[in-house]
Protein backbone atom coordinates (compact mmCIF):
# COMPACT_ATOMS: atom_id res chain seq x y z
CA UNK A 1 0.00 0.00 0.00
CA UNK A 2 1.47 3.67 -1.00
CA UNK A 3 -0.84 5.40 1.26
CA UNK A 4 -4.38 5.06 2.70
CA UNK A 5 -7.35 5.27 0.40
CA UNK A 6 -9.79 7.97 0.70
CA UNK A 7 -12.42 6.41 -1.04
CA UNK A 8 -15.65 4.64 0.67
CA UNK A 9 -14.35 1.35 -0.17
CA UNK A 10 -11.21 -0.55 -2.17
CA UNK A 11 -11.70 -2.23 -5.71
CA UNK A 12 -8.64 -5.42 -5.90
CA UNK A 13 -7.75 -5.23 -9.45
CA UNK A 14 -4.52 -7.09 -9.10
CA UNK A 15 -5.16 -10.54 -9.16
CA UNK A 16 -2.34 -11.77 -11.77
CA UNK A 17 -0.48 -10.65 -8.35
CA UNK A 18 -1.66 -12.49 -5.71
CA UNK A 19 -5.51 -13.60 -5.42
CA UNK A 20 -8.04 -13.60 -2.57
CA UNK A 21 -7.55 -16.70 -0.29
CA UNK A 22 -10.47 -18.59 -1.16
CA UNK A 23 -12.84 -19.77 1.73
CA UNK A 24 -12.46 -23.20 1.30
CA UNK A 25 -8.34 -22.26 1.27
CA UNK A 26 -9.12 -20.47 4.45
CA UNK A 27 -10.70 -23.38 6.22
CA UNK A 28 -9.31 -26.14 5.09
CA UNK A 29 -5.45 -24.37 6.53
CA UNK A 30 -6.93 -24.36 9.75
CA UNK A 31 -7.99 -27.64 9.99
CA UNK A 32 -4.57 -28.49 8.88
CA UNK A 33 -2.80 -26.52 11.18
CA UNK A 34 -4.65 -27.99 13.76
CA UNK A 35 -3.18 -31.72 13.11
CA UNK A 36 0.17 -32.23 14.67
CA UNK A 37 1.68 -35.36 12.17
CA UNK A 38 4.56 -35.42 9.94
CA UNK A 39 3.58 -37.12 6.93
CA UNK A 40 6.64 -39.70 7.16
CA UNK A 41 5.39 -40.61 10.65
CA UNK A 42 4.07 -44.11 10.99
CA UNK A 43 2.26 -43.35 14.00
CA UNK A 44 -1.92 -42.25 13.17
CA UNK A 45 -0.89 -39.02 13.62
CA UNK A 46 1.28 -38.98 10.64
CA UNK A 47 -0.94 -41.16 8.66
CA UNK A 48 -3.57 -38.49 8.85
CA UNK A 49 -1.03 -36.08 7.77
CA UNK A 50 0.01 -38.38 4.77
CA UNK A 51 -3.43 -38.47 3.77
CA UNK A 52 -4.12 -35.34 3.38
CA UNK A 53 -0.99 -34.58 1.95
CA UNK A 54 -2.15 -37.55 -0.56
CA UNK A 55 -5.42 -35.65 -1.13
CA UNK A 56 -4.00 -32.79 -2.02
CA UNK A 57 -2.20 -34.06 -4.24
CA UNK A 58 -4.72 -35.76 -5.96
CA UNK A 59 -6.66 -32.47 -6.01
CA UNK A 60 -3.42 -30.48 -7.54
CA UNK A 61 -2.89 -33.22 -10.18
CA UNK A 62 -6.37 -32.61 -11.36
CA UNK A 63 -5.88 -29.23 -11.49
CA UNK A 64 -3.58 -29.72 -14.50
CA UNK A 65 -5.45 -32.93 -15.79
CA UNK A 66 -1.86 -35.18 -15.02
CA UNK A 67 -1.39 -38.06 -12.40
CA UNK A 68 -1.32 -37.78 -8.84
CA UNK A 69 2.16 -39.16 -9.40
CA UNK A 70 3.63 -36.45 -11.06
CA UNK A 71 3.34 -33.74 -8.53
CA UNK A 72 5.70 -32.62 -6.73
CA UNK A 73 5.28 -29.50 -4.33
CA UNK A 74 7.83 -26.91 -3.84
CA UNK A 75 7.65 -23.82 -2.21
CA UNK A 76 5.98 -21.60 -4.81
CA UNK A 77 6.00 -21.08 -8.59
CA UNK A 78 9.48 -19.98 -8.45
CA UNK A 79 11.16 -22.83 -6.91
CA UNK A 80 9.27 -25.05 -9.21
CA UNK A 81 10.35 -23.25 -12.45
CA UNK A 82 13.98 -23.47 -10.71
CA UNK A 83 13.25 -27.33 -10.27
CA UNK A 84 12.55 -27.54 -13.96
CA UNK A 85 15.27 -25.53 -15.20
CA UNK A 86 18.17 -26.75 -13.21
CA UNK A 87 16.97 -29.83 -12.20
CA UNK A 88 15.87 -31.04 -16.44
CA UNK A 89 19.78 -31.94 -16.61
CA UNK A 90 20.07 -30.57 -20.10
CA UNK A 91 22.90 -28.37 -20.68
CA UNK A 92 21.71 -26.13 -23.20
CA UNK A 93 18.49 -24.00 -22.13
CA UNK A 94 16.34 -21.82 -24.10
CA UNK A 95 13.08 -19.70 -22.42
CA UNK A 96 10.61 -17.28 -24.25
CA UNK A 97 11.83 -13.54 -23.95
CA UNK A 98 8.48 -12.69 -21.92
CA UNK A 99 9.34 -15.35 -19.22
CA UNK A 100 8.54 -14.46 -15.80
CA UNK A 101 11.79 -13.50 -13.84
CA UNK A 102 11.80 -16.86 -11.68
CA UNK A 103 12.86 -18.14 -14.87
CA UNK A 104 15.00 -15.45 -16.59
CA UNK A 105 16.98 -15.23 -13.79
CA UNK A 106 17.03 -19.08 -12.96
CA UNK A 107 19.87 -19.66 -15.81
CA UNK A 108 21.01 -16.82 -16.68
CA UNK A 109 22.96 -18.05 -19.91
CA UNK A 110 19.93 -19.45 -21.58
CA UNK A 111 19.00 -18.22 -25.23
CA UNK A 112 15.92 -16.16 -25.35
CA UNK A 113 13.22 -17.61 -28.31
CA UNK A 114 12.12 -14.23 -29.71
CA UNK A 115 8.16 -13.53 -29.37
CA UNK A 116 6.22 -10.99 -31.98
CA UNK A 117 5.05 -7.12 -31.39
CA UNK A 118 1.26 -9.44 -31.11
CA UNK A 119 2.69 -10.50 -27.51
CA UNK A 120 3.81 -14.77 -29.03
CA UNK A 121 6.46 -16.26 -29.19
CA UNK A 122 6.78 -17.28 -32.83
CA UNK A 123 6.97 -21.31 -33.36
CA UNK A 124 9.34 -20.69 -36.30
CA UNK A 125 11.41 -18.67 -34.19
CA UNK A 126 12.04 -21.77 -31.88
CA UNK A 127 12.42 -24.29 -34.52
CA UNK A 128 15.56 -21.98 -35.98
CA UNK A 129 16.99 -21.66 -32.92
CA UNK A 130 16.81 -25.26 -32.16
CA UNK A 131 18.54 -25.89 -35.90
CA UNK A 132 21.03 -23.74 -35.50
CA UNK A 133 22.98 -25.59 -32.77
CA UNK A 134 25.42 -27.31 -34.44
CA UNK A 135 26.80 -29.29 -31.38
CA UNK A 136 23.44 -30.62 -31.03
CA UNK A 137 23.66 -30.44 -27.35
CA UNK A 138 20.13 -31.73 -25.34
CA UNK A 139 18.28 -28.70 -24.28
CA UNK A 140 15.31 -27.82 -22.28
CA UNK A 141 12.69 -25.23 -23.75
CA UNK A 142 10.07 -23.27 -21.33
CA UNK A 143 7.65 -21.05 -22.53
CA UNK A 144 4.79 -19.96 -20.23
CA UNK A 145 1.27 -21.24 -21.24
CA UNK A 146 -0.23 -17.56 -20.38
CA UNK A 147 1.69 -14.08 -19.90
CA UNK A 148 1.26 -12.41 -16.45
CA UNK A 149 1.45 -9.05 -17.99
CA UNK A 150 0.00 -9.12 -21.06
CA UNK A 151 -2.26 -12.28 -20.10
CA UNK A 152 -1.58 -13.78 -24.10
CA UNK A 153 -1.98 -17.34 -24.31
CA UNK A 154 0.99 -18.74 -26.19
CA UNK A 155 0.52 -21.16 -29.14
CA UNK A 156 2.53 -23.76 -26.31
CA UNK A 157 1.36 -27.28 -28.19
CA UNK A 158 2.93 -26.22 -31.33
CA UNK A 159 5.51 -25.01 -29.37
CA UNK A 160 6.13 -28.47 -27.40
CA UNK A 161 5.89 -30.47 -30.80
CA UNK A 162 8.74 -28.73 -32.55
CA UNK A 163 10.55 -28.70 -28.89
CA UNK A 164 10.05 -32.48 -28.97
CA UNK A 165 10.90 -32.54 -32.59
CA UNK A 166 13.84 -31.82 -31.96
CA UNK A 167 15.01 -33.98 -29.30
CA UNK A 168 14.45 -31.18 -26.29
CA UNK A 169 12.27 -31.63 -23.20
CA UNK A 170 9.66 -29.51 -22.58
CA UNK A 171 8.44 -27.09 -19.80
CA UNK A 172 5.67 -24.90 -19.46
CA UNK A 173 4.78 -22.10 -16.47
CA UNK A 174 1.24 -22.61 -15.88
CA UNK A 175 1.20 -20.06 -12.90
CA UNK A 176 -0.85 -17.62 -14.76
CA UNK A 177 -3.12 -19.73 -16.85
CA UNK A 178 -3.64 -22.16 -13.86
CA UNK A 179 -7.83 -21.63 -13.15
CA UNK A 180 -8.68 -19.22 -15.87
CA UNK A 181 -8.31 -21.31 -18.36
CA UNK A 182 -8.61 -25.12 -19.45
CA UNK A 183 -5.49 -27.15 -18.58
CA UNK A 184 -4.38 -30.50 -19.71
CA UNK A 185 -1.03 -31.69 -19.43
CA UNK A 186 -1.17 -33.96 -22.30
CA UNK A 187 -2.78 -31.65 -24.43
CA UNK A 188 -0.15 -29.20 -24.01
CA UNK A 189 2.72 -31.97 -24.46
CA UNK A 190 4.87 -30.50 -21.88
CA UNK A 191 7.05 -32.95 -19.62
CA UNK A 192 7.16 -30.66 -16.58
CA UNK A 193 4.35 -28.02 -15.83
CA UNK A 194 4.38 -25.16 -13.40
CA UNK A 195 2.17 -24.46 -11.07
CA UNK A 196 1.25 -21.97 -8.08
CA UNK A 197 -0.44 -21.57 -5.17
CA UNK A 198 -1.48 -18.11 -4.14
CA UNK A 199 -2.70 -17.19 -7.63
CA UNK A 200 -5.77 -19.31 -7.91
CA UNK A 201 -6.93 -18.71 -4.43
CA UNK A 202 -4.83 -20.49 -2.30
CA UNK A 203 -2.01 -19.55 -0.19
CA UNK A 204 1.31 -18.14 -0.89
CA UNK A 205 4.52 -20.16 -0.31
CA UNK A 206 2.73 -23.04 -1.70
CA UNK A 207 3.33 -24.43 -5.61
CA UNK A 208 3.97 -27.71 -7.51
CA UNK A 209 6.07 -28.94 -10.52
CA UNK A 210 3.72 -31.59 -12.36
CA UNK A 211 6.10 -33.86 -13.96
CA UNK A 212 4.64 -35.73 -17.42
CA UNK A 213 5.01 -39.80 -17.13
CA UNK A 214 8.95 -40.98 -18.10
CA UNK A 215 9.87 -37.62 -17.76
CA UNK A 216 12.70 -37.03 -14.83
CA UNK A 217 13.78 -34.59 -13.08
CA UNK A 218 16.80 -34.30 -10.42
CA UNK A 219 16.22 -32.74 -6.65
CA UNK A 220 17.67 -29.15 -5.86
CA UNK A 221 16.55 -30.10 -2.21
CA UNK A 222 18.47 -33.08 -0.84
CA UNK A 223 18.07 -34.95 2.94
CA UNK A 224 14.83 -37.03 2.83
CA UNK A 225 13.05 -38.87 0.57
CA UNK A 226 10.00 -36.30 0.41
CA UNK A 227 8.23 -36.07 -2.84
CA UNK A 228 9.57 -39.45 -4.22
CA UNK A 229 13.32 -38.31 -3.74
CA UNK A 230 12.29 -35.07 -5.92
CA UNK A 231 12.37 -32.51 -3.30
CA UNK A 232 13.20 -32.80 -0.01
CA UNK A 233 11.20 -31.28 3.22
CA UNK A 234 8.58 -31.70 5.44
CA UNK A 235 6.03 -31.33 3.07
CA UNK A 236 4.14 -27.85 3.81
CA UNK A 237 0.63 -29.77 5.16
CA UNK A 238 -1.25 -26.67 5.70
CA UNK A 239 0.07 -25.26 1.99
CA UNK A 240 -1.01 -28.48 0.39
CA UNK A 241 -4.65 -28.86 1.78
CA UNK A 242 -4.85 -25.05 1.77
CA UNK A 243 -3.38 -25.37 -2.46
CA UNK A 244 -5.55 -28.23 -3.30
CA UNK A 245 -9.10 -26.88 -1.75
CA UNK A 246 -8.15 -23.56 -3.95
CA UNK A 247 -7.87 -26.01 -6.89
CA UNK A 248 -11.23 -27.94 -6.43
CA UNK A 249 -13.23 -24.81 -5.78
CA UNK A 250 -12.10 -22.92 -8.58
CA UNK A 251 -13.66 -23.37 -11.46
CA UNK A 252 -12.75 -22.13 -15.48
CA UNK A 253 -16.46 -21.29 -16.33
CA UNK A 254 -16.70 -18.64 -13.74
CA UNK A 255 -14.55 -16.28 -15.77
CA UNK A 256 -16.85 -16.49 -18.44
CA UNK A 257 -18.46 -13.56 -16.32
CA UNK A 258 -14.72 -12.13 -15.39
CA UNK A 259 -14.21 -12.37 -19.48
CA UNK A 260 -17.40 -10.06 -20.26
CA UNK A 261 -16.20 -7.43 -17.35
CA UNK A 262 -12.82 -7.38 -18.27
CA UNK A 263 -14.30 -7.07 -22.10
CA UNK A 264 -16.46 -4.18 -20.86
CA UNK A 265 -13.72 -2.14 -19.26
CA UNK A 266 -12.31 -2.43 -22.03
CA UNK A 267 -14.69 -0.90 -24.67
CA UNK A 268 -14.98 2.04 -22.37
CA UNK A 269 -10.91 3.17 -22.67
CA UNK A 270 -10.85 6.49 -24.61
CA UNK A 271 -9.77 6.15 -27.93
CA UNK A 272 -6.18 7.36 -27.60
CA UNK A 273 -5.67 3.99 -24.74
CA UNK A 274 -3.75 1.06 -26.07
CA UNK A 275 -4.56 -2.52 -24.67
CA UNK A 276 -1.25 -4.78 -25.53
CA UNK A 277 -1.62 -7.55 -27.16
CA UNK A 278 -5.41 -7.11 -27.77
CA UNK A 279 -5.22 -8.90 -31.39
CA UNK A 280 -4.50 -12.33 -29.68
CA UNK A 281 -5.66 -14.75 -27.32
CA UNK A 282 -5.74 -13.77 -23.75
CA UNK A 283 -6.09 -14.83 -20.18
CA UNK A 284 -9.94 -13.99 -19.44
CA UNK A 285 -8.93 -11.70 -16.71
CA UNK A 286 -5.94 -9.22 -17.44
CA UNK A 287 -5.90 -6.09 -19.26
CA UNK A 288 -2.53 -4.23 -20.27
CA UNK A 289 -3.66 -0.68 -20.58
CA UNK A 290 -1.72 2.38 -21.57
CA UNK A 291 -2.72 5.68 -21.06
CA UNK A 292 0.23 7.28 -23.29
CA UNK A 293 2.07 10.22 -21.37
CA UNK A 294 1.14 9.38 -17.91
CA UNK A 295 3.54 7.33 -16.32
CA UNK A 296 2.42 4.24 -14.79
CA UNK A 297 3.62 5.02 -11.52
CA UNK A 298 1.65 7.79 -11.40
CA UNK A 299 -1.44 6.10 -12.37
CA UNK A 300 -0.86 3.43 -9.76
CA UNK A 301 -0.60 6.11 -6.79
CA UNK A 302 -3.36 8.21 -8.29
CA UNK A 303 -5.31 4.79 -8.55
CA UNK A 304 -4.58 3.72 -5.14
CA UNK A 305 -5.44 7.29 -3.54
CA UNK A 306 -9.01 6.44 -5.59
CA UNK A 307 -8.99 2.98 -3.63
CA UNK A 308 -8.52 1.12 -6.94
CA UNK A 309 -5.13 -1.27 -6.75
CA UNK A 310 -3.63 -2.62 -9.54
CA UNK A 311 -0.12 -3.08 -10.76
CA UNK A 312 2.74 -1.54 -13.26
CA UNK A 313 2.35 -3.54 -16.63
CA UNK A 314 6.31 -3.82 -15.79
CA UNK A 315 7.63 -5.75 -13.00
CA UNK A 316 6.82 -3.97 -9.55
CA UNK A 317 9.39 -5.37 -6.68
CA UNK A 318 9.90 -3.59 -3.41
CA UNK A 319 7.31 -0.94 -4.38
CA UNK A 320 9.54 0.33 -7.36
CA UNK A 321 8.09 0.40 -11.16
CA UNK A 322 11.45 -0.83 -13.28
CA UNK A 323 10.87 -0.99 -16.95
CA UNK A 324 9.29 -3.87 -18.45
CA UNK A 325 11.38 -6.94 -20.46
CA UNK A 326 7.62 -8.19 -21.59
CA UNK A 327 7.24 -4.79 -23.18
CA UNK A 328 10.18 -4.25 -24.23
CA UNK A 329 10.71 -7.63 -25.96
CA UNK A 330 7.09 -7.23 -28.25
CA UNK A 331 9.14 -4.01 -29.25
CA UNK A 332 6.27 -1.91 -27.17
CA UNK A 333 7.82 2.32 -27.84
CA UNK A 334 9.61 2.96 -24.23
CA UNK A 335 6.87 5.81 -24.41
CA UNK A 336 3.86 3.46 -24.58
CA UNK A 337 5.39 0.91 -21.99
CA UNK A 338 5.96 3.50 -19.69
CA UNK A 339 2.15 4.51 -19.25
CA UNK A 340 1.39 0.84 -18.97
CA UNK A 341 -0.85 -0.75 -16.56
CA UNK A 342 -1.68 -4.37 -15.49
CA UNK A 343 -5.42 -4.48 -14.16
CA UNK A 344 -6.28 -7.99 -13.31
CA UNK A 345 -9.72 -9.28 -11.97
CA UNK A 346 -10.94 -12.48 -10.40
CA UNK A 347 -14.50 -14.68 -9.82
CA UNK A 348 -15.58 -11.78 -7.24
CA UNK A 349 -14.65 -8.43 -9.45
CA UNK A 350 -17.94 -7.00 -9.36
CA UNK A 351 -19.82 -4.46 -12.16
CA UNK A 352 -19.08 -2.33 -9.54
CA UNK A 353 -15.40 -2.81 -9.12
CA UNK A 354 -15.46 -2.17 -13.47
CA UNK A 355 -17.43 1.17 -12.60
CA UNK A 356 -15.25 2.41 -9.65
CA UNK A 357 -12.07 1.67 -11.87
CA UNK A 358 -13.08 3.67 -14.75
CA UNK A 359 -14.26 6.56 -12.52
CA UNK A 360 -11.22 6.57 -11.35
CA UNK A 361 -9.07 6.03 -14.32
CA UNK A 362 -11.08 8.05 -16.22
CA UNK A 363 -11.02 11.63 -13.81
CA UNK A 364 -7.24 10.82 -13.99
CA UNK A 365 -7.20 10.81 -18.08
CA UNK A 366 -9.55 13.71 -18.13
CA UNK A 367 -7.72 15.86 -15.42
CA UNK A 368 -4.21 15.25 -17.35
CA UNK A 369 -5.79 16.26 -20.84
CA UNK A 370 -6.77 18.89 -19.18
CA UNK A 371 -3.52 20.05 -17.87
CA UNK A 372 -1.72 19.57 -21.57
CA UNK A 373 -4.66 21.28 -23.22
CA UNK A 374 -3.85 24.36 -20.48
N1 LIG B 1 5.50 -17.62 -12.93
C1 LIG B 1 4.65 -16.64 -13.23
C2 LIG B 1 4.14 -16.51 -14.63
C3 LIG B 1 4.22 -15.75 -12.25
O1 LIG B 1 3.36 -14.77 -12.57
C4 LIG B 1 4.73 -15.90 -10.94
C5 LIG B 1 4.36 -14.93 -9.87
O2 LIG B 1 4.06 -13.79 -10.12
C6 LIG B 1 5.62 -16.94 -10.67
C7 LIG B 1 5.97 -17.78 -11.69
C8 LIG B 1 6.21 -17.15 -9.32
O3 LIG B 1 5.30 -17.86 -8.47
P1 LIG B 1 5.46 -17.76 -6.89
O4 LIG B 1 5.03 -16.39 -6.47
O5 LIG B 1 4.54 -18.84 -6.37
O6 LIG B 1 6.88 -18.05 -6.56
Amino acid sequence: MLCEPVNHRDTYLDWNATAPLRPEARAAISAALALSGNPSSVHRSGRAARQLVEQGRAAVAALAGASPDGVVFTSGGTEANHLALLGSGRPRVLVSAIEHSSIVDAVPRAEHIPVGGDGLVDPAALAALLDADASSRPALVSVMLANNETGAIQPIHALAEIAHANGALFHCDAVQAAGKIPLLLGEIGADFLTLSGHKIGGPAGIGALVVAPGAEITPLLRGGGQERNRRAGTENLAGITGFAAAATAGDPAEYDRVRSLRDRLEAALPPDAVVIAAGVPRLPNTSSIAMPGVPAETQIIALDLDGVMVSAGAACSSGKVGPSHVLAAMGVAPEIADATIRVSLGWSTSDDDIAHFLDAWTALYRRTRARRAA
